[in-house]
Parts: structure tokens; C-alpha cells; sequence
């Protein structure tokens, strides 16, 4: 007989699918963690992420109690002190750093190591109520969320088990086969015809019937030459224009500068390639098209996700079954966040995440920052140009806090290191940015060592720092969260969600079909195919092509490995077996630098450089190359990542990263 008692718990990682999952635990040991069958996207199985989570959370180097730094920053040198004592030197430093010098002179630094709402957001209560600097949120999907605002008034699109009604599939930057595996198996049950467009040829490109492998940044070209395809072939679908767009004849015109001679220059590809590519677009239907979210992370990123989320509704495919625009469903979820994060308490000054090296140097900063509190976050691996970072987080006139379950580079510059619970160890309401769930993680075991959540973190330093009234339980907070929803939220309580484990939204179909009332929420109602709000933001109404050059001739590009989650579990062996330190390029770029497959190599361009390992791929084209990450910089030679050479200028709309508008050098090492 299992004796064991079972709570639900939910994969807390920055990824689309958000699984759920049963852990039972029999004295206070966890006996096994089970992917849930009955979960529209879970579906009975976890990624290898979920599948060793244990040893993520039962890790030998998990941080147990709190550290106080006693070596030079960056060295990693620590000595073991009580969370009193360590309550005790935060509050004070926070309360004499907002009395000589300001509440903005305190930066958050945090995005979604913990994708859990209250772990995620309650810590702003304190922030918001001292007034301390905002952190514009930036690094992942910023620029494409802004542009479907101008053309459709939300991001929010297909719902993923739609797929499953899908005649074509086109994938659009991104590589569901290790990025999003959920979604992906319910692509392969549809039996849709799968086109993959990508520089890479990615797993999902391997596998798909149709791969477009053009040049990075040129993606706007290729979708203007295919809405200019439909329209100069009477493929477009003139009726469902009529009534639910605006704009057409300037997008039109636009798009009539994109012949098909002029994009396969463009974009390295073939005419053939193309007048198939285009063809499938216009005449499978329904079709649905799945923007990644890497695409937009460029220069030209904004406008790239502009041009190619125009062509379903060209094409007819929105508001219909099986066909649509995928990429980030987070606005599905109306609940308001403030409930956890109250609201800020003044104006106060915005810092952009990608810009943390500048933030931290910026001598006309006034205040400088002179506190940097990190959560849920390891910006010493992931942020662009880690030379000024780095530099940002080696001042001494700098007090540096992390709570983390590892010590991490970051870590290694902190002040003090205080240690985090695991998802196992800690309550939580889980929304989503893939499916349309709300999901209950109860807590299942107590904290490993010393460890604590964010929020209990939070409610003792707010009580500490006099502001009794921020203090609240989590369980509390999710009540009130989830009091807060309208609309496919509406009447979605805690208590349901503790006898369930998870509620799916409720949509009036079953799956969803986005827009399918054809009221879009724009200031029209309609498609915006010539955007007002662009208009009025500066912008041109329609979506053009910016070519982006660069000083050094490889584009390096920077995706995420199937088995890490950003920069986590690449210190955990039994999940990441994988190779964090290899740069796949060409074969022709390879002979012409006299590089062969496994030598080291020197990654450089004026920013920084990195020492890796060179894979001689067919998987990239002269003049692109690719690594994956996000590595640990201390755990690879030279203690250096790519992000050593990524850039922190910010994309053309949304200040959003540009990790992959990033030109290098590549030599032997
Ligand atoms: S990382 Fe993603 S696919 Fe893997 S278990 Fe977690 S939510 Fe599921």
C-alpha cells in the first residue's frame, strides 16, 4: 500500500510548457515526481529538466545557510554566518543606503529563475514601497510583444493545443524539439506539415519536411516577399481583409518592394526554396505560424516579428481553427499582479535589464547605484557584455546581495549570499506563458538547510525595515491574486486549485481559438496591417527590412541548450551532460582559418572574448555560427562565456536584448 502523501507541484523554469506534476513524499523523503497525464500540455511526461529535478534540488553544492563575503569580489571567498546576523546587515545597509543617498540608489535585479508568481513578484512590495529603482524587464520578449500590440493589441495568440488542427505548421525562429517539447509533441500528433525557418538547422529544422535556412536578420524580407507572393497571386484572402483589417493598401505597397529576385538576394536563398515556402504560406490552410522568441532579439527584431505575424492575417488564417500567430500567451492571464507586488509608492527612475554593466559604471547616474539586490536571476552569466558587467559588479563602493540555491558568478561578487528555496520547498500559483492553466505548487518538503523562499525572505525584511503592513502569506496572496481575474479567469479560486492542482482557463471552445469573435484590440477592432499606435510611437506604420552589418564577418548566434533553462543546471551533471563549450561554424569558414573540428578557439570582437571548443558543423552557412548556452562562466576555460561578445544596444522597439545581432572573429586559440 503507498502511505505516501501526495502534493501537487508544477516545473517552476522559464519555458513555455510549465508542466505539472504529483510528488509524493513518505517522511519527509520525496519518493518520485510523475508528470500528470490529464494535463492538456503536461500530457504524462516531463523533459529531462523535470525528469532529474531531484538532483537539482538534492544537488551536494546547494547553499544551505547564509555566506558573508571575505575574499575580493569576484573571488568566491565566503564565510559561513547566521540569517540573523545576515538580517541584520541588510537591513541596516538597505536603511543607511536610502538615508544617505536615496531610494533609487537601490536596484532589484530579478527576472524568471523562479517562474512562480509570488516568488517571483512578492519581493517588489518591498522595492515599490521604499521607491528603489524599477528594472525594466527587458532580456527575453519585449520587442515582440510590442509589435503584435500595434498590429493585433496583444501578444496573446494561439492556444497550443490547437495545434493539433493544424494543416501547416510554420516554426519561425524557434526550436520547439528542445525548447518547448510539449508543444512540440502535440505539432507531431497533429501530422500538420511542418516548415522550419531558421539560419540553424536546428533539431526541429532536421526533422521537419521543409527547412528555409536564411541569413540571421533577414527574416523581415522573406515574410514582406511572401505577403507581396500572395497579393501579386490572388493567394491573399481579400473577404477576411475587408472586414477585419485596416491598412491593407499601404502594406501593399510595402510589400511590393520585396520581389522575389530581391528577397532570395537578401536572405541567401534559393527562388525555388522560396516560391515553395510562399506557396505553402498562402495555400495551406489552416496554418499556423510560431514566432520564437529569439528572433527578436536583434537590432531589427521589432519589425521582424511585425512583418511576419502580417501574413496569417493576410492569408486568412486568424480567428480559424488550427490556424493563427503562436508566441507569447501571457496576457491570457488577467489576474492582477499588483495584488503580489503592491504598487510603487512614487515616480521612480527605470533601468534596463540588458544595460546592467552601464547602470553600474554610469558616473552621471545620479543616484548611482550604490545596492544591488539579485533574485531569481544569475546576471554574471546571462546579461550582454559581462566585461562592464563584471567591472559594474567589482566596485567597492557597491553592496551586492543574491539569494540563490547555488553560488553562482554572481554570487561570487555578492556582499552576502543568502540561500533560496527549491520549488519542492515552497508554495506557489503558477500562470504561463505557453497553455492556458493556472497551476498550485504546494510545498511538499522542508527547506534544505537554511534555505528560504523569496517571500518569506521578504516579509522579514519588510518587518524588519518597519513596514509590517507588506507582510502577508503566500497562500494569502494567492487568494487575492486570484480574486483578480476576469474574463477566462473568472471564479478560478485557491481552493480549486488545491483539489485539482491545476484549472484550465475558461475559454468558451475547447482548445481556445484566439480571436475567433474577430475583435482584435487594437484602436480599430481590426488588424492593424498599417499600425496607428506604431504611427504614433515614431514608427512607420507598416514593417520594412533594415539590413544590420557588423564590424567582423561571423554571426554568432546564442541560443538556449535543450538541457539548460537559461543558465540553470549547468552545474547540475546528471541533467546537463551536454557540452556548454563548443562553437558549431561552417566548413568553409573553419578552412579558411585554418580551424579543425575540436580545436580551441578564440571567440573575440571589440567587446570581449571567449575561449571554446570548434565543432565544423553543416548545420550553419558560411558566415553564421552557433553556440548554446547559458554556461556558467566559472565552470568553462578562461571563465568566460559567449556573453563576454554580446552586446547590450537594445532592439528597435521594446528595448529588448540583441543577443543574436552579434558580429565575432573566430581564430585558433
Ligand atoms: S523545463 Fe519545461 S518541458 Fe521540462 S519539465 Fe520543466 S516545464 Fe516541462
Amino acid at each position: 500500500m503507498d502511505t505516501s502523501r501526495k502534493f501537487f507541484t508544477v516545473c517552476p523554469r522559464d519555458c513555455y510548457d510549465t508542466c505539472v506534476m504529483i510528488t509524493r513524499v513518505e517522511g519527509g523523503q520525496v519518493n518520485s515526481i510523475r508528470a500528470r497525464a490529464d494535463h492538456g500540455i503536461t500530457r504524462g511526461f516531463l523533459c529531462k529538466k523535470g525528469q532529474r529535478a531531484l538532483e537539482y534540488v538534492f544537488s551536494p553544492e546547494r547553499l544551505k545557510y547564509p555566506l558573508r563575503r571575505v575574499g575580493r569580489k569576484g573571488e568566491g571567498k565566503f564565510e559561513r554566518i547566521s540569517w540573523e546576523s545576515a538580517l541584520s546587515i541588510l537591513a541596516g545597509k538597505m536603511e543607511k543606503i536610502l538615508e544617505e543617498y536615496g531610494p533609487e540608489s537601490i536596484l532589484p535585479y530579478s527576472y524568471a529563475g523562479h517562474m512562480g508568481l509570488i516568488n517571483r513578484y512578492f519581493p517588489q512590495r518591498l522595492f515599490n514601497r521604499i521607491g528603489a529603482s524599477d528594472l525594466d524587464y527587458t532580456i527575453c520578449s519585449s520587442a515582440g510583444k510590442e509589435a503584435l500590440r500595434y498590429h493585433y493589441g496583444t501578444a496573446a495568440g494561439m492556444d497550443p493545443e490547437d495545434l493539433v488542427n493544424s494543416s501547416l505548421v510554420v516554426v519561425w525562429g524557434m526550436n520547439p524539439a528542445w525548447t518547448a517539447q510539449h508543444i512540440y509533441s502535440i505539432i507531431a500528433r497533429s501530422g500538420a506539415k511542418v516548415v522550419v525557418v531558421d539560419p540553424v538547422k536546428t533539431e526541429t529544422a532536421g526533422r521537419a519536411e521543409m527547412h528555409l535556412q536564411l541569413k540571421p536578420g533577414t527574416d523581415s524580407a522573406l515574410a514582406l516577399g511572401v505577403i507581396n507572393y500572395a497579393i501579386s497571386e490572388n493567394l491573399h484572402d481579400q473577404e477576411f481583409i475587408r472586414r477585419n483589417t485596416i491598412g491593407f493598401d499601404a502594406l501593399a505597397r510595402r510589400a511590393s518592394e520585396f520581389t522575389v529576385e530581391k528577397v532570395c538576394g537578401i536572405c541567401g536563398i534559393g527562388e525555388g526554396e522560396f516560391l515553395e515556402f510562399a506557396g505553402e504560406c498562402c495555400s495551406t490552410k489552416p496554418a499556423a505560424f510560431l514566432i520564437g522568441l529569439g528572433i527578436q532579439r536583434n537590432l531589427n527584431g521589432g519589425e521582424m516579428v511585425r512583418a511576419i505575424s502580417l501574413i496569417p492575417a493576410v492569408t486568412g488564417n486568424i480567428g480559424r481553427r488550427g490556424g493563427g500567430l503562436f508566441y507569447s500567451n501571457s496576457a491570457y492571464f488577467t489576474a492582477d499582479l499588483t495584488a503580489v507586488s503592491g504598487v510603487p509608492s512614487r515616480a521612480r527612475r527605470s533601468i534596463n535589464m540588458v544595460r546592467l554593466g552601464e547602470a553600474l559604471l554610469d558616473g552621471r547616474l545620479d543616484p548611482p547605484v550604490r545596492f544591488l539586490f539579485v533574485y531569481n536571476s544569475n546576471p554574471a552569466a546571462v546579461c550582454p557584455d559581462q566585461n562592464r558587467v563584471r567591472e559594474g559588479l567589482a566596485r567597492e563602493d557597491l553592496f551586492t546581495v543574491v539569494h540563490d540555491l547555488f553560488v553562482t558568478d554572481t554570487a561570487d561578487y555578492a556582499d552576502l549570499v543568502l540561500p533560496a528555496t527549491s520549488f519542492l520547498e515552497c508554495f506557489d500559483i503558477h500562470f504561463t506563458y505557453g497553455g492556458l492553466y493556472v497551476a498550485v505548487n504546494e510545498k511538499a518538503i522542508d527547506p534544505i538547510g537554511e534555505a528560504r523562499s523569496n517571500y518569506d525572505l521578504f516579509n522579514e525584511l519588510s518587518a524588519r525595515m518597519g513596514y509590517p503592513e507588506l507582510c502577508e502569506s503566500p497562500e494569502s496572496v494567492a487568494r487575492k491574486l486570484l480574486g483578480t481575474g476576469t474574463g477566462y479567469m473568472d471564479g478560478i479560486t485557491l481552493e480549486e486549485l488545491m483539489e485539482k492542482g491545476f484549472v484550465r482557463l475558461r475559454t468558451p471552445q475547447m482548445p481556445h481559438v484566439a480571436f475567433s469573435d474577430l475583435r482584435f484590440r487594437t484602436p480599430s477592432g481590426k488588424i492593424e496591417l498599417c499600425s496607428g499606435l506604431a504611427q504614433a510611437e515614431g514608427l512607420e506604420g507598416v514593417p520594412g527590412f533594415t539590413e544590420i552589418k557588423g564590424d567582423y564577418p561571423i554571426r554568432l548566434l546564442s541560443p538556449f541548450h535543450r538541457d539548460l533553462s537559461k543558465s540553470q543546471y549547468h552545474n547540475i551533471g546528471a541533467i546537463f551532460g551536454g557540452d556548454a563549450q563548443a562553437v558549431e561554424i561552417s566548413r568553409e569558414d573553419a578552412a579558411a582559418r585554418g580551424i579543425s573540428d575540436g580545436d580551441r578557439v578564440r571567440v573575440f570582437n571589440a567587446r570581449g572574448d571567449c575561449i571554446i571548443r570548434a565543432k565544423v558543423s553543416p548545420k550553419v552557412k558560411r558566415g553564421v555560427a552557433v553556440t548554446y548556452g547559458i554556461a556558467w562562466p566559472k565552470l568553462l576555460e578562461g571563465g568566460k562565456n559567449v556573453n563576454f561578445t554580446t552586446g547590450s544596444e537594445t532592439s528597435d522597439i521594446g528595448g529588448c536584448s540583441t543577443f543574436h545581432t552579434n558580429f565575432v572573429e573566430i581564430e585558433r586559440a
